[in-house]
């Protein structure tokens, strides 16, 4: 693992960026403003909403709101990522209802479901151009033990009353394989999810921030350092390769960097290096009707998701079996500017060989890309003050799967720094709270998956 994650200088472009946003390289200013009431590091799927929350909260009272971007706008996960806003109602709670009992567990399916109509509603009212679609995601199970273990659990919480994991219906069989299109589906579930393109809805979010006088975005401004401690006023010093800005609250939403900052996030942000993908049709073929996203889980580790677009391609993210042995390859590693050395050849053929009816339809991969997710050591994101730090704050750690739960995060993060909203009343899943016995834990549940996979493999 590098020692100080920050960005590499240049990321290889992933479909999404293929039209470029004319933010990437926003400046507000000539110059970088030597001080700022808010400081946000980071502009991705959490710097603009948190733009967006804190401007929808302020009074007559405008703080000035700066924030501070490593590369061009959306250029980190969110610019590379699958696309798809699909609430975890049963997965996901369900190990957390065993952990944490059930409260906890119903407290994030139910967040995350708010956020998708959180998200819908922003879109729809905020007249926001990202190919934003609801529609059903469908996750299939190739082995039978596999959909055996989710079934039941997914049976325990639904007969427990959650209403969230009642959404989902779960197939079996034929059933599976029919209700899927999918060959081999031993089961599935199906529940309500959407899909977009998340550079362009960013854009949008931060076209509609800077029309507020009191933001300013500044893109290819890496903050290098952070001071140990606030001046005498409370104020912390950044440090950029442009000068020093000084800020009365800072928001670190650099999500996988977040390490190279803070110190005390090695090993509890890991980055994790992973590949996203394009599949598309030949022009003169129309591809084969897909309406639903997917899961498809080989097994209880290797799986993959897709999207499909309103343009007939499909996005496809994982690979995991190809890479996840050879930890260097993924593990900590943040370089987004080039392949994986394995793994690039894993999306041909995909559509043949997983869906019915695609046999013959000439399907091939346009784009393969990386793209560095930001893993939690306990799997759930950090969220909240950070400990020991006054006036600073932390949004991260959201394990690839920040889609359906960023925008309400931010929400309930800009209450906090806004009016000093406590965490207990910002809706956020009380689980998500940044604490000091997270921040000491020795959990990492990512390097305990690889030893009790591949015991003889080594860094
Ligand atoms: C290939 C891939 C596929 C994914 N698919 C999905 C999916 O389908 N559904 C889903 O829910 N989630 C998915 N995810 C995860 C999802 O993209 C993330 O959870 C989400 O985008 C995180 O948003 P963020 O704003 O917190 O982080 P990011 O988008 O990574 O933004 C952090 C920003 O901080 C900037 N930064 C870092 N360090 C500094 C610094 N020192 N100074 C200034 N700026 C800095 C970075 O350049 C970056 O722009 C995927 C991720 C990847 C990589």
């Amino acid at each position: 693992m590098a020692s100080k994650p920050f960005p590499v200088p240049k990321g290889m472009p992933s479909f999404w960026q293929t039209a470029p946003g004319h933010l990437d390289n926003h400046r507000s200013s000539a110059a970088l403003p030597v001080e700022s009431d808010i400081v946000i590091i980071g502009a991705g799927y959490s710097g603009a909403s948190l733009v967006t929350h804190l401007l929808d909260n302020q009074g007559s009272q405008k703080k000035t709101i700066l924030v501070l971007e490593a590369r061009q706008l959306c250029s980190g996960a969110t610019g590379r990522n699958g696309g798809h806003l699909k609430p975890d109602v049963y997965n996901l709670c369900s190990s957390v209802s065993d952990t944490h009992g059930l409260e906890a567990a119903v407290e994030i399916a139910e967040f995350e479901l708010q956020n998708v109509e959180a998200v819908k509603d922003y879109v729809h009212s905020s007249g926001a151009q990202c190919d934003f679609v609801m529609t059903q995601a469908v996750d299939v199970q190739f082995s039978e033990r596999h959909d055996a273990a989710l079934k039941a659990r997914y049976e325990k919480l639904s007969m427990a009353g959650i209403k969230a994991t009642q959404q989902a219906a779960h197939f079996h069989g034929r059933d599976a394989e029919i209700i899927s299109g999918v060959k081999g589906a031993k089961g599935a579930f199906k529940y309500s999810a959407g899909h977009l393109w998340p550079y362009k809805l960013i854009h949008h979010m931060f076209e509609q921030a800077l029309k507020h006088s009191n933001v300013n975005l500044q893109t290819n401004s890496p903050v290098i350092a952070i001071s140990q401690h606030p001046d005498s006023s409370g104020r912390w010093r950044l440090t950029t390769p442009r000068g020093d800005v000084l800020a009365q609250q800072v928001i670190v939403a650099t999500n996988a960097y977040t390490a190279a900052l803070l110190p005390e996030y090695q090993d509890k942000i890991i980055p994790y290096r992973t590949l996203c993908s394009r599949i598309v049709t030949p022009e003169d073929k129309l591809p084969p009707l897909l309406v639903n996203s997917y899961a498809l889980r080989f097994n209880e580790w290797d799986y993959d998701y897709l999207i499909p677009r309103v343009d007939g391609s499909i996005i496809v993210g994982g690979a995991r079996r190809t890479y996840l042995e050879h930890l260097q390859q993924w593990y900590g590693n943040v370089d987004d500017s080039k392949l994986m050395d394995v793994g690039r050849d894993y999306f041909d053929g995909y559509m043949q060989r997983n869906f019915r009816g695609w046999e013959n339809s000439g399907a091939y991969t346009d784009k393969v890309w990386t793209g560095v997710m930001g893993y939690s050591a306990d799997r759930l994101p950090r969220i909240g003050k950070i400990p020991g730090r006054q006036n600073m704050f932390i949004m991260g750690g959201f394990t690839g799967h920040g889609m359906p739960q960023i925008f309400l995060a931010a929400k309930g993060l800009s209450r906090m720094v806004s009016d000093d909203t406590p965490f207990s009343n910002t809706g956020i899943p009380r689980l998500f709270e940044e604490t000091e016995a997270r921040l000491q834990s020795k959990q990492n549940w990512l390097l305990d998956l690889h030893s009790g996979l591949f015991p003889a493999s080594k860094l």
